[in-house]
């Protein structure tokens, strides 16, 4: 028989890299805290209408990489439905907003996500079928200041103190606005009427774009193209007073907290509900697929899935690109992975052996014990002989053995010898506090007697 394997496009994560993934996370919930965040946590699988009026029809996500099944109808009279694994978050915060009616509180609702997201696209360094997203949505009705472009300034000025905080350095901020719901449909027209004498001119993939989504023909990477999108038309041309002026507020703020950007007019970002301000950040260590966030205003959202006005602003980055650039510097690669070896590789602060197989609920009920105390303890196999505990003790990288035999339990007593010093003695204690002490310091390296 064959071995079965991960799917191609997904992987596991394995100790001690998964101590990273937790430092991001961690690092991730604690500043968006301070920005008055909550976390929120919707299915895996939602109905598939949702992303279709969501996210588009005529995006890639939805007309390629969706992961959709009919799932089975339960009763004859029923209709199998259409369900998909979600290749996004922001539609299913909308969608559960909408259900939770949290609209109506009266408040901008500030909600981040961290979970597993599907696309079957064609995987490669920084690019899998099921990827990880961190992000967030600043969403709420009009009057509780959603469309303000101030909400804007003030979730990239978290993402920049995320990335700083996180200890990524060299990350680019690219802004544009987009425009408007009423600014928008003017410059598709009229990057319609650019494309048309051209567009044969172009590959296959703009061929089409040209006619179902011309937006997206701006951020094509074919190479021989780009000649004709310099050419095309630039959306800021066709702002109308109050976009400009929305989006000259975004980059005041910006300037004011010193937060850095380029305007780059060609970001036009793939999904349809977008409105005004979008950005990416990126980073030159991740290669082709360079992008470590993005995100932008959809003012629309809520209402192309059957909701109530409900604008907002929010990002999604991708969490394996994140380790993935982390990896890839030097400096914070040292820091964190020594933590790391430290919680995991270095292995326990203590192993337990059990002398006999009588004593294993002795050895257990100490393991219990010093787990309360935060030490982080492996219990060997009971009866082993000493010096094949000594090898699984050393195998782990335990900082001490602990040894329970009939001595101990019946003297009330307890043992334990730090590993790695050359003292060949083994220390005993009759006071729990006084054996506790002195596992600590065998974590500190303090080889010394009690
Ligand atoms: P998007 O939802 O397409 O705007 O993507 C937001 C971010 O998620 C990107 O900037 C990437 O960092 C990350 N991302 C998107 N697709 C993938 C993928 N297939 N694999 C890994 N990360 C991804």
């Amino acid at each position: 028989m064959s071995t079965l394997k991960a799917v191609r496009g997904t992987r596991d994560l394995l100790p001690p890299e998964t101590e990273l993934w937790n430092f991001v996370e961690e690092t991730a919930r604690r500043v968006f805290a301070r920005y008055n965040f909550g976390e929120i946590r919707t299915p895996i699988f939602e109905d598939t209408q949702l992303f279709a009026r969501g996210v588009g029809e005529e995006t890639d996500i939805v007309s390629k990489e969706m992961y959709t099944w009919e799932d089975r109808a339960r009763a004859q009279s029923e209709k199998a439905q259409s369900l998909t694994l979600r290749p996004e978050n922001t539609a299913g915060v909308v969608r559960a907003y909408i259900e939770h009616k949290l609209g109506e509180t009266g408040l901008l609702q500030k909600l981040y996500y961290i979970g597993p997201q599907f696309r079957r696209e064609r995987p490669q360094k920084g690019r899998y079928r099921q990827f990880w997203q961190i992000g967030a949505e600043a969403i709420g009705p009009p009057s509780a200041g959603s469309e303000s472009p101030l909400r804007d300034a003030e979730v990239l000025e978290m993402l920049a103190t995320f990335l700083n905080e996180l200890g990524i350095t060299g990350w680019r901020l690219e802004i544009n606005s987009v425009g408007s719901a009423t600014d928008r449909p003017r410059y598709v027209a009229a990057l319609r009427e650019a494309l048309a004498p051209m567009k044969h001119l172009m590959c296959e993939d703009n061929q089409r774009r040209a006619e179902t989504n011309p937006l997206r023909v701006l951020d094509s990477k074919d190479a021989n193209d780009q000649e004709i999108i310099e050419k095309l038309p630039k959306i800021a041309d066709y702002l109308d007073d109050a976009s400009k002026a929305h989006f000259a507020a975004v980059l005041a703020a910006l300037d004011a907290c010193g937060v850095k950007y380029e305007v780059n007019p060609r970001l036009v970002r793939g999904l349809d509900y977008y409105t005004r301000t979008t950005f990416e950040f990126t980073h030159g260590g991740l290669g082709a697929q360079n992008a470590l966030l993005g995100g932008g205003r959809y003012d629309g959202l809520s209402e192309a899935i059957g909701g109530p006005k409900a604008p907002g602003i929010g990002f999604a980055m991708g969490e394996d690109r994140l380790i993935l650039t982390l990896q890839s510097q030097a400096s914070w690669g040292q820091q964190i992975a020594d933590e790391a070896a430290n919680t995991v590789a270095k292995g326990p602060h203590a192993y337990i052996a059990p002398m006999s197989l009588e004593v294993a609920p002795n050895a257990l009920e100490l393991a219990q014990k010093l787990r309360g105390e935060e030490f982080r303890i492996e219990v060997g196999e009971p009866g082993l002989k000493i010096r094949r505990h000594f090898e699984f003790a050393e195998k782990l990288h335990a900082k001490s053995i602990v040894f329970v035999g009939e001595n101990e339990v019946f003297g009330k007593t307890y043992s334990m010898k730090p590993l790695g010093s050359r003292a060949n003695i083994v220390w005993n204690f009759t006071d729990f506090s006084k054996f506790v002490s002195a596992l600590r310091g065998t974590n500190r390296n303090l080889v010394s007697g009690p």
